[in-house]
Formats: C-alpha cells, structure tokens, sequence
C-alpha cells in the first residue's frame, strides 16, 4: 500500500490532468460542477432523491432533437434536389453517409458478451430473479457474462427487452453481500427505467456530438493552435461560426445528463442499499475506487501464467487506511469524461450520511450452486482474458 498522510494529503494528490483538448475540459468541469451541487442538494436533502428533476428536461430536449433531425435532413434534401445533377448525386450521397452514422439503432449486448442459456445457470437467474423482485421490477430477459470489470443492464432491441451483463472478473472479487448490492443496483436502474430514458438522451447526445466532429474534427482532439497562421485563422474563425450551434445544443444536452444521470446513480445506491444493506453497497462501491480492487493481482498471475479467477478470488482486501487515501485521491481528482457516475467518494460518502437498513441472504446452498455455475463459465472467458489483459500491458 502507498504511503501518505492523511493531514496534508501528500500521497494522494490525483493524477496529473490529461491535455485532452478544451471540449473535454469544458465537459469535465461541467460534470464535476454537476456532481458537487447535486451531492450537497442531497446530503441536505435526502428525501429529494426519489425525484429525478432534471430527467423529463433531458429526456424533452433529446427527443426535440431527435425529431427535428429528420426535418432538417428533409428540407436540405429539397435544397439539394435544386442543384445540378453531379452537384446533386456528390451531395446526396455526403448526406446519406452522414444520416447512416447517426440515425438510432436498436441496442444489442455487447458483441464479446456470452449469454448464458436457462439451462446453463439456473440458480444465478433465480438468484437475479429474486433480487429483481425485492427491488419491484422484471428480471432481465437475458443474462450475459463478458471479461470486463463491470456489470450493467442494457435495453435490447428498442426497448421491449432487457439484458444483464455480468462482468466475471468483478464478480469473481466481490464477497456475496457486494454481488447482492451490485445487482441490486443494476437492478435500481431498471426501476428507474434509466436505460429506457438513457437511450434517447443518448441518440440525441451521439447525433449532436457526431455533427460537431464532422464539422470541427479538430474539436475533440488535444489543443492544437488553429490560428497559426491567416489562412487556418480565417478557416478555425469560420469553422466555429458554423459548429457553434451544434456545440451549444450538444453541451446543454450534457449539462441536463450530467445532473440527471448522477442522480439515477445515486437513486439506484440507495434503492440498492435497501434491499442488500448500505454496508453491503459502501464495500461494493469502495472496491471500484481507483485502482479497482483484484485488478493488480489478476494482471499479476496473467503474467507469470497463474490462474486468474484464482487471484481475483484470494485479492487482499485494501486496508481501511488505504481506502481513505483512495477516496480522497477521488474527491480531489479529475471528472472522467463520460462517466455519467458521480465520484465513487460522493456515492460512498452519501450512503454514510443517510444509511439505511436491509439484507437479502439467500441460503448457503444457493450460493454454492450459483459459484458452481459461475466457475463453469469462466473457461471460455479465461483465455480472452488472458489476451486482452496481456494486449493492454503490451
Ligand atoms: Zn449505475
């Protein structure tokens, strides 16, 4: 564990911010500024978590966007339909490229994700049943494992169906009480119907942000100096006149999400905490803090060809201390971009604030069975694993 102090907080000072260019910036500072308020609103506030605001603005903004999309495409097609015929064949075909990059597709689980078949993880489905119906909803349609660290609920399709990607590497580290809290939060996310909302504020955020790099390619790159000289002066001068209504409603849209996706977060926390313990859910929360717990060791035993489930199973536990300097390095430390999350220290510390009770225990068997059908799929993962971790380390 590193070294630190935990009164001038030297040996926690956060990584030094990426020069990822000022759109990136700008839409850190906005989702960093968006998490502080809605941490205090919160921690003043606890009862305001059951509303969600921000969300019917977020979700009306998008699907204005979303409609008048087709009418924009529409009236230039007219224009273009009023040009010369080479004009015409050179610009309809520029614009259907463009309607093909951004026009909504129905959702599908990731492509690398193994779905498990019914007969293949009965107790797990009924495990995820039962969780899904202490928190009031419908379980997930299917169930998939993949190798990232992570678990989510993803709409499939356009939105009938729902999925459940279970990430083996992170559910291999978790303790019981941590998969029932991580679970539980996913599954608070379907209760919010946030995946449903989330999907058109994401194909209004993807078409806005697809239209500003087409017009500005430079704009989310690293800063570069596009006034260097008179001819890429007058060219940046112009292509800002142009984008600029673009990038307007894009970072609006940003703003909106920000507050209205950290919030889901918290909600699905506390929906989480009711049902699996906020004890339960602060040690779940606690093990993503960077550096994610077991991560280090299971990249350890890849190396010197070592089990990896095996590591993941028997990673040490970081000591409480370190879990202190972990969360101060997240509350000083930058926003990550596209992280609709709040900081892991703002989710962990307003479940301190307002705990509340709670604790689903399925019987010891069940769980023996459910490890029995999770160490069964691991096979076909591990060496994709073992690929992808090797490939990342270089
Ligand atoms: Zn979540």
């Amino acid at each position: 564990m590193p070294t630190w102090c935990e009164r001038c907080g030297k040996g926690a000072e956060p990584p030094a911010p990426l020069d990822s260019g000022r759109i990136y910036r700008a839409r850190q500072a906005l989702a960093r500024k968006a998490a502080t308020r809605l941490h205090q609103r919160l921690s003043e506030q606890p009862d305001s978590l059951a509303v969600i605001p921000s969300r019917r603005v977020a979700v009306a903004f998008s699907v204005a966007v979303l409609l008048a999309a087709p009418l924009v495409v529409l009236a230039l097609v007219w224009l273009i339909l009023q040009l010369g015929f080479y004009l015409k064949i050179l610009f309809l075909a520029v614009l259907a490229g463009i309607v093909l990059l951004i026009v909504p597709r129905p959702n599908r689980l990731p492509p690398e994700a193994t779905v498990l078949a019914p007969a293949e993880a009965p107790a797990l489905r009924d495990f995820v049943s039962q969780v899904a119906g202490a928190m009031g909803v419908r379980p997930p349609d299917a169930i998939a494992v993949d190798i990232d660290h992570n678990m989510s609920v993803v709409e499939l399709g356009y939105g009938r169906r729902t999925g459940l990607v279970i990430g083996l590497p992170l559910w291999t580290v978790l303790s019981w009480p941590e998969r029932t809290a991580t679970l539980a939060h996913e599954m608070g996310h379907l209760r919010g119907r946030d995946t449903r909302d989330g999907r058109l504020v994401f194909w209004a955020r993807r078409l806005l942000w697809t239209l500003v790099e087409l017009l500005w390619p430079d704009a989310l790159r690293p800063t570069r100096n596009a006034f260097s000289d008179a001819g890429g002066a007058i060219a940046a001068v112009l292509q800002h006149i142009i984008v600029a209504p673009f990038l307007a409603l894009a970072m609006t849209l940003e703003r909106l999400d920000a507050v209205q996706s950290q919030h889901a977060e918290y909600l699905a926390d506390r929906r989480a905490a009711q049902v699996a313990g906020s004890a339960a859910m602060t040690s779940a929360l606690a093990g993503l803090l960077p550096p994610q717990r077991g991560v280090t060791t299971m990249e350890r035993a890849i190396r010197q060809r070592e089990d990896p489930w095996r590591a993941l199973e028997q990673a040490p536990k970081p000591t409480d201390r370190e879990l202190r300097r972990r969360r101060a390095v997240c509350a000083s430390g930058e926003h990550q971009l596209g992280d609709s999350h709040p900081p892991t220290s703002m989710r962990i510390d307003l479940l301190e604030r307002h705990p509340v009770g709670g604790g689903l225990h399925p019987p010891s068997q069940t769980l023996r069975r459910i490890e029995e059908e999770m160490v069964a799929v691991r096979g076909p993962l591990t060496q994709r694993l073992r690929d992808t971790v090797l490939m990342r380390l270089g």
